[in-house]
């Protein structure tokens, strides 16, 4: 049975081999030995795939206008998976490139029906998080959908004019009309940036999830149908694999109690960890004897996404898992004062941003 990517599901990818030639979505291998990818998410193949990253990455190096841009829907508290994308965004930023980060307010009111207050005040939370997370705002620039001006929302209504049922139908499945028009919206947002209008980036990469990789073919093909009324070029996309819960299925804000969340207490974090989903055995015996299995482990996924650094550190960790030196009660307790310590410096820094007023001044709060 041939595969769909639900951008609004909750699921965990099984084979990432697969949905690359299903979706025919390039392999990063290739483009990992032309170009300096130094950040682990491309060296551990966390960032596995990609749709024209080496067309983009030449115009970059050519010194074309080029932009980085995601978006967050505020449905949720930002959690690791979500400090993945803030992790992308911070790497391209540093190596120059202008991040744009899209608050998909209008999306999170019309498809998870959330409470428009709620979810202004959580999207203000979520540019908080970047900043504490590492982006420079000086750099980077944010903004709720709900603010847009008109020749946005333009994009969207020309979007719909080239758009047949039969193409959404194709991608995405059976779909309610909220959900088609946030597809188009994430169309302009990806799109409105070649506009001079709004910075004239016509190069522009967009990392995310796997799962969002429907809203990436639908906006490429209406980039080739306003080829020429817009002068649009195709955007880049990068994905990553999506970060498991601790219960082993896919971290979302919608399962608060298998994800660890950026404000999180470092009590409850400690306390999720010792009862995380392991690849340990059954028996400490079977264990010794016989290893780990860190591939099914959602603890050596921390370790892997965020908590070392070092790969020399990783691998030892590997090999003392799978070589049974190692039991899981050892491991997640240095996993845990690990997560800690990370968490710790994330909401040292958080308080500061919330502390200097900064938001207030970076993002145009929606009125209703
Ligand atoms: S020893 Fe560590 S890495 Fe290995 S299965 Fe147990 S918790 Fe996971």
């Amino acid at each position: 049975m041939s595969m769909r990517l639900d951008p609004w599901g909750h699921f965990a990818v099984e084979d990432y081999e697969k949905l690359l030639k299903e979706f025919g979505i390039q392999p990063i291998d290739q483009v990992l030995s032309q170009y300096s990818l130094e950040h682990i998410y491309f060296t551990r193949k966390v960032i596995f795939g990609h749709r024209d990253l080496d067309v983009w990455f030449n115009k970059f190096l050519h010194g074309e206008k080029t932009a980085v841009l995601t978006g967050f829907m505020p449905s949720g508290y930002p959690h690791l998976g979500t400090a993945m994308v803030y992790e992308e965004l911070k790497y391209f930023q540093q190596k120059g490139v202008f991040v744009k980060i899209v608050i998909a307010d209008a999306e999170a009111y019309a498809v998870r029906r959330e409470n428009r207050n709620e979810v202004i005040q959580r999207g203000l939370d979520f540019v908080a998080h970047a900043i504490a997370w590492g982006i420079n705002p000086d750099k980077a620039e944010f903004y709720f959908q709900t603010e847009m001006p008109s020749s946005y929302y333009r994009l969207i209504q020309m979007f719909s004019r080239k758009v047949t049922q039969a193409e959404i139908e194709a991608i995405y499945g059976d779909l309610a009309p909220a959900k088609i028009i946030a597809a188009l919206t994430q169309a302009a947002d990806i799109l409105h940036l070649q506009l001079d209008e709004f910075g004239g980036y016509k190069y522009v990469i967009v990392p995310v999830g796997v799962d969002q990789d429907p809203h990436l073919r639908l906006t490429r093909d209406l980039a080739d149908r306003f080829k020429h009324e817009l002068g649009f070029e195709r955007p880049a996309s990068l994905y990553h694999k999506l970060m498991r819960g601790l219960d082993g299925n896919k971290m979302s804000k919608s399962r608060p109690e298998y994800a660890i969340h950026l404000n999180e207490s470092l009590e409850i974090a400690e306390k999720k960890v010792i009862n995380a989903l392991t690849g340990g055995r059954i028996t400490a015996e079977e264990q010794k004897r016989r290893g780990g299995e860190p591939w099914k482990c959602t603890i050596f996924e921390l370790y892997t996404y965020h908590l070392i650094r070092d790969d020399k550190r990783l691998e030892e960790i590997y090999y003392e898992c799978t070589t049974g030196k190692i039991l899981c009660g050892q491991c997640k307790r240095n996993a845990s004062e690990l997560l800690k310590q990370l968490l710790k410096n994330h909401q040292d820094s958080l308080k500061e941003v919330f502390e200097s007023r900064l938001i207030e001044k970076l993002v145009k709060k929606p009125l209703f």
